[in-house]
Formats: structure tokens, sequence, C-alpha cells
């Protein structure tokens, strides 16, 4: 079925919005329109030419990658060059191509979610929550009459996201006062005359870049001419946002570190793994972090991972996880992040429903790298 990129956008960046991504990193709408209707997508790891020749000719309208296409900005758009060429054929066939990289390996249920469950972990946390961390309680006073409509331009705005939950707010009634003084425009009451009014307390968690945004759409909705609210610093905010790289999970059936190999290959479709470190007796606790994450080697041990699981591993880096007395696992930067169409699919089809457009896994993208 046709539906507009936009929509397809919106519904992608509802899990993985951009602002997660990192400063470093590009994503987003590469090539197109918003306004494009789009009947086919093609979904992949990585753009290249092959790719983009297997878009045009099974006459795709959209390419949706992880890694971005459009890095580290563009000096030229000669066709001399294989990234002009590519664009030129992008452009020519209406071909529109979107990227969702950082921002979806940070997002509380993007790639490092889907590869958690896919090799059978429960209690799923993230590994390094996102920093900052900050949330905030807002605390804004309405006459009773308003309540309604500020709660909706506090969930509109983002207040109140608390896990499979929107619009979380709490309510309390009591009495407010004031006086207008001279010069005041009040919505109730006279100047210089102590006024009491019947007001409700309306509570919600802000994250600290919405908090911004919130309070002036909250101003233009609330009938006072002087609204009164509290910003509120709150400590909890890693418990309230599971956004960030990596999870950690529980198996929930322990398992031997041979079986576990085995457990991993067929899980993530492997023919190959390699490791480092001291194996472990029995593997439950499991870190996982899709591309490269070698760098959570120390977080994993830390959170009492009996293994980690990521790709692009060095030298050194088996070096530190036998220093770090953990056993990490080399499932390869492609070998984890190939299952980023699967993650995509899942994503839309929750989305879109009815209306989602076909889609296909691109059979030209591949690991870059080959096991001889
Ligand atoms: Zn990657």
């Amino acid at each position: 079925m046709a539906v507009k990129l936009n929509k397809i956008i919106q519904t992608i960046e509802a899990l993985a919005p951009e602002k997660l991504a990192e400063d470093w990193d590009n994503v987003g709408l590469q090539v197109g329109s918003r306004q494009q209707r789009i009947n086919r997508i093609l979904l992949t790891l990585d753009i290249t030419v092959d790719v983009v020749d297997e878009a045009v000719k099974k006459k795709v309208d959209l390419i949706i990658a992880h890694h971005p296409f459009i890095f580290n900005g563009l000096k030229t758009l000669s066709t001399d060059f294989e990234k002009g060429q590519i664009i030129e054929q992008l452009i020519k066939n209406e071909v529109a191509v979107y990227v969702a990289h950082t921002n979806l390996d940070k997002a509380a249920k993007g790639l490092n979610h889907y590869l958690a469950e896919m090799i059978g972990l429960e209690s799923i946390k993230t590994l390094e929550h996102s920093n900052p961390a900050a949330y905030y309680k807002l605390v804004v006073f309405t006459p009773v009459e308003a309540s309604q409509k500020i709660i909706e331009v506090l969930g509109k705005n983002g207040a109140g996201a608390i896990g499979d939950y929107d619009y979380c707010t709490y309510r309390s009634t009591g009495i407010g006062t004031f006086r207008p003084l001279q010069g005041a425009n009040p919505f109730v009451g006279q100047i210089n005359k102590l006024t009491c009014v019947s007001e409700d307390r309306i509570e919600a968690i802000v994250a600290a870049p919405d908090l911004k945004n919130l309070i002036a759409a909250l101003k233009r909705n609330h009938p006072y001419e002087e609204m009164a609210y509290d910003v509120i610093a709150l400590e909890n905010g890693d418990l309230i946002n599971e956004n960030g790289l990596g999870k950690i999970g529980v198996l929930s059936q322990p398992l031997e570190a041979s079986g576990f190999i085995t457990h991993i290959k067929t899980r993530l479709g492997l023919t190959a793994l390699r490791g480092a470190g001291e194996l472990p007796d029995i593997v439950r606790r499991v870190a996982i972090c899709s591309g490269a994450g070698a760098d959570m080697i120390g977080l994993a041990k830390a959170k009492r991972a009996d293994v980690l699981i990521t790709g692009d591993l060095k030298h050194h880096d088996g070096q530190r996880a036998l220093e770090n007395n953990i056993w990490v696992l080399d499932a390869g930067h492609y070998g984890t992040e190939k299952w980023v169409t699967n993650c995509f699919k899942q994503m839309l089809e929750a989305g879109l429903g009815d209306t989602c457009p076909e889609m296909i896994v691109a059979e030209a993208s591949r690991d870059f790298i080959v096991t001889y």
C-alpha cells in the first residue's frame, strides 16, 4: 500500500528519535522528499552500487539503511566518482534514502533490544545509559476546567513518556490563591482583590531536551496570564530512560560455554565465532552490543555479565578481555548488524499495520570481510 515517506519516518522516529544519534553521526532523510509516496521499500545494512542497482531493478521507492551513506559531508556530486554516480541513479529513479544509525542503536526498543530478544535474553536492561539521562518533574497549576487541555499539551510534547506508556500524569485538586496587581489582565479575579480558585496540580516527568519546548507550548495554551509551574530535577533518570548503547539480560536456561557458542551461532546464523578471555563454566548473564562494542568490556564486567557479544574485536580488545576476566565473543560487525533489516521490518509492520508498504531485504547487502 502507498504511504507518504513522512509517515514512515515518523513511525521509525517514534521509537528511534533522531536526537538520540551521536553528534558525529549523520542520520535521517539523505535523498528524496518527505512528500514522496512509497509503495515498496528496500531494507539494507549498507548502501553500495549493488544495493542501488537492486533497488532500481526491483522498482523500490525507498531504501532504508543503517549505515549513513552520506557521512562526512559531500565535497562533490561529480559522476566521475562512485558517490556521485549512486546519487545520480537514486535521483533519476526517484529512490529516496533514509538512515537510522546510532539513534537506532541507542533506542530503548531499537537494534540492540531486537538482538537481545533474538538470542533469548530475558529481563533486558540497557548496558550504558545515554548521557545525559536527565529528567525533570514538571508541576503545573491550572484552573480545573483547563486541566484536560493542559494534559493534552503535556503528552503531545513528550512529557509523561515512561516505557511503553505515554501521557502519564498525576493530578490533585486544591485551592490556588493570587491577587492581581495594577496592570494585570487576569483570567479570573479583580485588581487588588485576593482571589481563590479551584485549581489542579498536574505533574509529569519530562526529558531534559524536551523541557524548553514543553514550557513554551504550555504557556501558549494555559489560560492564566502568568502560568505557575515548578521544574524539579530528578535523580532517577537512568531508571526512567532505557535509551543507550547495548543491552544486558539473562538466559532463562543457563548454558555451558560450549553450548552457548552453538546457541549464538544458531540464533545469529553464523558459521564462525571468534572469542577472547577465559571461558566461564556457566553462562547466564549476557551483554550484547551490536557493531563495534569492545569499549563495553569494562562495563559488561562491572555489570557482572558472564559474556559480552559484540563485533570488530581487535588484538588489544582481546587482551583487555583477559585482564578484565570476562569472556568476549566477536560475532562480527556484519554478523550482529545484518539483522537491522528485520528490526526495521518489525517496527514498520507494528507502526503502520495494514498501510505498511511492501518490504524487501536487500540481497546485494553483504559482509565486506570474508573468512576463507
Ligand atoms: Zn555498524
